[in-house]
């Protein structure tokens, strides 16, 4: 009797040695002492993601944060129990630095590349531990343009600690059940004190990561008018000195989608005690340093989990068998994979230029245009790459069969985790908005067509049409805005103005990749790539408008 058939699962490789394309990307990027310099802990680092942490993550698929709010005598305690892994997480995040590297700025500029780099390889076995770095990221970078000096002098230390047992992890507390986009609308009130500090009372909706030791929170000082301008940005420690809570109850976890080991939180504040960053308005700006850099963690995070999912899809399609031949030799599903591929190099080489450009803003070392294509590709970076990663995700789950949908196999949790980067960290249409309306577009898009320009510059001749199609998918949303339609036709076509602004800057960045890879004598994948990606949808602006959804919707 021959042997009932099993299975093999896809083997996920060291995610360093496996990932050609970043290292790739970092050789064409870094300087080569720089990239001597981070190398090896690159390679742990990948190591480490596609070997211990990831069969972790798998043993640890069922286990989920717990709440315990009384102790057996009656005292509110309100403990949270993190998961296995995401306490494993914790002190590999900060052995590497993952929050510390670019405050150390060892390689000037080139630091955030080596952070993100970092990031890129550990996030998709870290059960979303990203999120509270991200938070850390920007608390700390809040922080420090506050110049507030006792609250630097406090904090910054511990968030960039690469000491597992001081490195603090900072919240975000922005988003009550009024609103998270329009968080002008938050009720939460501030009252003075004789001292100097602050109570707050109000409810926080959405608290991510309700474990950290600190979190930048906005409120409303008393008597000040209504909307963003009138909230401030307060810093408060979670414990007092004594580790009771400061003035906050954790309410419940909330029962979501995804994110499941993430304990996101709706807290109530009772005369929490916390101190103005910086000034008593203008909250909604004051706290912008910190959404510049969760963004950011938000684009590179999407190109990780696009990785994630191509790597396993690949691994897979070399272990299947369909119709008398392995999956990665039939020519339709060979389609798929490479659609998925071209897509994550895209995704991965557009949140990158956001991280290039974010190294040298905090080096100092920018100029007016490469500022003005900072503040445009922020937003546009993390609405794209988040939608990308969701559409690749989804298919990648398909190139499994119905293994794809099957919890114990690990993959369903990707989908329903990368499900929540379109969500957080602003929608896509409230960035599309912002990127259009808020960041001086027709100043950003001169500087992404000065950039397209130069990216494309001296392509392959097989690459010209590429090339034209990216500078005049730029040209045109350039008209567009130039053209000024009144407000309501340009709130109804900014998500086709960021797409398109988002994929002729992919596009472009991928023909700047493939001459390198050209002058490297390896021209072949690079260039057939970008090809690829220019015969897709690269030009919106064409489509829809506001008169045509309105008949739509009757
Ligand atoms: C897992 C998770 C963790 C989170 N963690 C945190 C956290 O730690 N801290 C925190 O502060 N928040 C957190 N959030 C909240 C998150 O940032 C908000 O949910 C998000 O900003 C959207 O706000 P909202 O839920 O109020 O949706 P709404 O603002 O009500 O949006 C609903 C829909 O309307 C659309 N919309 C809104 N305004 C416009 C407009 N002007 N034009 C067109 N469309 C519009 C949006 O795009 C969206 O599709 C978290 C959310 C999730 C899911």
């Amino acid at each position: 009797m021959s042997e009932p058939f099993t299975q093999s699962p896809p083997r996920l490789g060291d995610q360093w040695d496996d990932d050609a394309f970043l290292r790739d990307y970092l050789a064409r990027v870094l300087p080569p002492e720089v990239r001597r310099d981070v190398e090896p802990d690159l390679a742990a680092l990948g190591a480490l993601s596609g070997g211990a942490l990831y069969d972790l993550q798998l043993q640890d698929r069922l286990s989920e944060p717990r709440l315990t709010q009384w102790d057996a005598w009656g005292n509110r305690i309100d403990r949270i129990e993190l998961t296995p892994l995401w306490q494993r997480a914790a002190h590999v995040a900060a052995r590497h630095g993952l929050v510390a590297i670019p405050y150390e700025q060892r390689h000037g500029r080139w630091s955030r590349i080596h952070q993100f780099a970092a990031v890129y390889l550990f996030h998709p076995s870290s059960d979303l531990y990203t999120c509270p770095l991200a938070m850390t990221d920007g608390a700390a970078r809040t922080l420090l343009g506050s110049r507030h000096v006792a609250l630097i002098d406090r904090a910054v230390p511990l968030l960039a600690s690469r000491d597992p047992e001081r490195a603090w992890t900072s919240g975000q507390w922005m988003t009550e059940a009024t609103g998270g986009s329009d968080v002008g609308t938050s009720t939460t009130r501030a009252v003075p004190l004789d001292d100097g500090t602050w109570h707050l009372y109000g409810k926080k909706w959405f608290t991510s990561a309700a474990t950290s030791e600190m979190a930048l929170a906005l409120a409303r000082p008393e008597g000040n008018g209504p909307g963003g301008s009138g909230l401030a940005v307060f810093y408060l420690e979670t414990r007092n000195a004594d580790g009771t809570p400061n003035g906050i109850r954790v309410e419940r976890l909330k029962e979501k989608l995804g994110t499941r080991k993430l304990p996101t939180a709706e807290l109530q504040l009772d005369g929490t005690v916390a101190y103005a960053v910086c000034g008593t308005d203008r909250g909604t700006r004051n706290i912008e340093p910190m959404l510049r850099i969760t963004r950011a963690w938000n684009s590179v995070t999407a190109a990780s989990f696009m990785r994630r999912a191509v790597a396993l899809a690949r691994a897979y399609a070399a272990e299947r068998r369909a119709f008398g031949a392995r999956l990665d030799a039939l020519p339709l599903h060979q389609e798929t994979l490479a659609d998925l591929e071209v897509a994550t190099r895209a995704a991965t080489l557009l949140a990158f230029e956001l991280v290039e450009l974010m190294g040298r803003d905090e080096a100092g070392e920018i100029d007016d245009a490469q500022r003005a294509l900072l503040r445009l590709v922020t937003p546009i970076a993390k609405l794209l790459t988040a939608k990308q990663a969701v559409a690749a995700v989804s298919e990648a789950i398909e190139a499994f069969g119905g293994a794809g949908y099957v919890e114990d196999t690990g993959l369903p949790t990707l989908l329903r985790d990368t499900q929540v980067l379109p969500i957080w960290e602003g929608t896509t249409n409230v960035l599309a908005l912002d990127a259009l309306l808020r960041t001086h577009a027709e100043a950003g898009l001169g500087a992404v067509q000065r950039r397209i320009a130069a990216a494309v510059e001296g392509a392959p001749p097989d690459l010209a049409d590429a090339a034209a199609a990216a500078a005049a998918a730029a040209a045109h949303a350039a008209a567009w805005v130039r053209a000024a339609p009144d407000r309501r036709e340009t709130q109804a076509g900014a998500r086709r103005f960021a797409y398109t602004v988002g994929r002729a800057l992919e596009l472009a960045l991928l023909i700047e990749h493939a001459r390198w890879a050209e002058r490297e004598g390896r021209r072949g994948s690079a260039v057939a790539a970008a090809r690829r990606f220019a015969r897709g949808r690269i030009d919106e602006m064409g489509d829809g408008g506001a008169d045509e959804a309105e008949s739509v919707l009757g």
